[in-house]
């Protein structure tokens, strides 16, 4: 089967988009690539297409549980047998999908780049029939790149895993006859890294870490001909929005930096007439698709006299991952983001069907230059503040000295810095650096969940007046969750009715019952230690990086004098491009020249 062939008959497309031939072509030579490309660019279809064509199965390492999710329906959608492995998945469920992949047609298993830390996972991955890997977003695996992840790290070890049981040809290898064949003639697995920050050191970074064998980058370019960029500077900028609001029509995102500010902006929105609602990542994932879905049907105002579109939705960066809106016509910033990249992500969600769109930041020159200092000081506090939070984190918690390595606790941040008199940002970056620094990993809302615990024995449920709702859902749990009589235990498929029938059975003292939520989830990686040691440059280095990322997004702010497309190119090393004609520095030129 020929990449154009796997593309109409699993995918039904009829042709590639640029780039995105080349891409498949130079994976199905077998060579290790980097790809970049503008979000919404069609990264997914360039390891997609090619793991067709081989028909084995494609390792894809993703950071996002919510991405993951979707692009496995997405492709069970199209007949394809895709499976994920994220936490909160029972061991039993782990081990189906794992099996499955090694036994069954199975061509995709996501992974986050957690995964690949746990030895039990790489034993069974050196077992798998795997023809490809795939990195996605890409960049977390570099320094440079705006949110780092350790394990992206482990991803190069991963690979020699993989290739040393393709070149051995046993067992699983040989299941596939194509997989085997291609196996052999390139003798290793080849990597594709996908992600649309280019930026030139964070390119030669993702390569050197995932051990390329050869250099190979393929680069669409980032220029957005369709898309205005404005810098509006005020100091109202609420009014601002509701004025952009009513001059441009259609779908919109207003980016805000904290999710009270998106709460209290969508009010105002609402109260000034616009169809608004908020969105950050505090909410349950069941709240956040039911917003997403209203914001997603809005199409035009004519079709959208029903009041359960959204028009306008008011959120953190924690939206828009993975969310394919094309006739967004425009994405505004309350404030500066951190990155240009970040910025050209975020703003790169407007207009995606190619029609006219805009990209407006709003700034207040001196207090959000003002804000970016407190900002650095924030993500940045001292060294002995760490210190600090590190023990009173592990006093808080219950851990003693040279204990504690392995254990999870669900952290309220919150309830840590009110009884341990911290304060609440600092002591967040705090615990991000600690985690960086390996003490311990650190993950913020993490969906927990719903957990049960039976807790009277099973002859004594007769005293308890149970209806038959209960006793059957009791007796359904007692048969799938061994462990219930004695620990929490994760359960699933939780729906509305089963969770009010276990909310009446934990009134009734029958079982303990903590509902699906969302937690930070701190877990100690090593014991308490008596000093936490800060690597040397680790923290310098860090901090001078986003200074250095950070000034840059100021100067994109503060510039009047070149064209804001050009800017944006440049930085992310296309400098050849034209001046763009739209962007309120060539509106105000072209004023100027009449
Ligand atoms: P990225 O990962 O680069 O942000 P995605 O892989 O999520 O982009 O693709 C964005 C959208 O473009 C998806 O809805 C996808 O189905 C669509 N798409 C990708 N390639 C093609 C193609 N060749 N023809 C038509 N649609 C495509
Ligand atoms: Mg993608």
């Amino acid at each position: 089967m020929t990449a154009h062939e796997a593309l109409k008959t699993y995918f039904g497309y009829n042709d590639f988009r640029p780039l995105q031939e080349e891409i498949v072509q130079s994976v199905l030579d077998g060579r290790d690539t980097l790809a970049l490309m503008p979000t919404g660019g069609g990264k997914s279809l360039c390891f997609q297409v090619p793991t067709m064509v081989m028909g084995g199965l494609c390792l894809v390492i993703t950071p996002l549980i919510a991405l993951m999710k979707d692009q496995v329906e997405n492709l069970r959608r199209r007949d394809i047998r895709a499976a994920a492995i994220y936490t909160g998945m029972t061991y039993e469920q782990q081990k189906v999908a794992l099996d499955n992949c090694q036994w069954g047609p199975y061509h995709f298993l996501y992974v986050s780049p957690e995964r690949l830390e746990s030895a039990e996972f790489r034993e069974r991955l050196a077992r798998l029939p795997i023809c490809l890997i795939a990195v996605d977003e890409a960049h977390c695996i570099s320094q440079w790149g705006y949110d780092f992840r350790p394990s992206y790290l482990k991803i190069a070890e991963i690979r020699d895993l993989v290739a040393r049981k393709a070149c051995g040809l046993e067992d699983a290898s040989l299941q596939n006859g194509s997989t085997a064949a291609y196996s052999l003639k390139t003798g290793l697995v080849p990597i594709l890294a996908l992600t649309a920050t280019a930026t030139p050191d964070v390119v030669d970074d993702i390569q050197e870490r995932l051990a390329f064998r050869e250099k190979n980058v393929l680069r669409k370019s980032f220029l957005r001909s369709n898309l205005s960029y404005v810098v509006r500077q005020t100091n109202k900028k609420a009014d601002e929005i509701v004025h952009i609001l009513s001059k441009v029509h259609g779908s919109a995102i207003v980016y805000v930096r904290n999710r009270q500010r998106a709460q209290e902006l969508a009010a105002y929105l609402q109260e000034k007439g616009l169809s608004a609602d908020f969105y950050h990542a505090g909410l349950t994932s069941k709240e956040r698709a039911t917003k997403q879905e209203a914001w997603k049907r809005y199409s035009s105002p004519i079709s959208n006299s029903e009041a359960s579109n959204i028009r306008i939705i008011v959120a953190t960066n924690a939206f828009g991952m993975g969310i394919d809106k094309p006739d967004v016509r425009v994405v505004i910033h309350h404030d500066l983001p951190d990155t240009i990249e970040a910025y050209f992500q975020e703003a790169g969600r407007a207009g995606r069907d190619e029609q006219r769109a805009f990209a407006v930041l709003l700034y207040d020159p001196s207090q959000d230059k003002a804000k970016a200092r407190k900002r650095v000081a924030d993500n940045y506090p001292p060294e002995e503040f760490l210190h600090t939070v590190y023990h009173k984190t592990c006093n808080y918690l219950g851990v003693g000295a040279d204990s504690g390595q392995g254990a999870t606790f669900f952290l309220d941040v919150y309830d840590l810095c009110q009884k341990m008199h911290l304060p609440i940002l600092t002591t967040y970056s705090a615990l991000h650096l600690l985690s960086q620094m390996g003490y311990f990993s650190f993950e913020e809302d993490q969906e927990i969940q719903p957990r049960v615990l039976i807790r009277v024995q099973r002859r004594e449920l007769d005293n308890y007046n149970l209806t038959d709702a209960q006793m059957t859902l009791l007796e359904s749990l007692m048969r799938e969750y061994t462990g219930i009589f004695t620990d929490l235990q994760y359960v699933h498929g939780i729906d509305d009715h089963t969770h009010q029938l276990l909310v009446s059975l934990a009134e009734k003292r029958v079982i303990s019952y903590v509902s699906r939520t969302v937690a930070n989830v701190l877990r100690l990686t090593v014991n308490r230690q008596a000093e936490i040691r800060v690597p040397e440059h680790f923290y310098s280095q860090r901090k001078d990086h986003y200074v250095d990322k950070l000034k840059a997004m100021v100067e994109y702010a503060d510039n009047q004098q070149y064209c804001r497309s050009q800017l944006l190119l440049s930085y992310f090393g296309e400098n050849d491009a034209a001046t763009c004609g739209t962007c309120d520095v060539c509106r105000e030129q072209k004023k100027n020249s009449k």
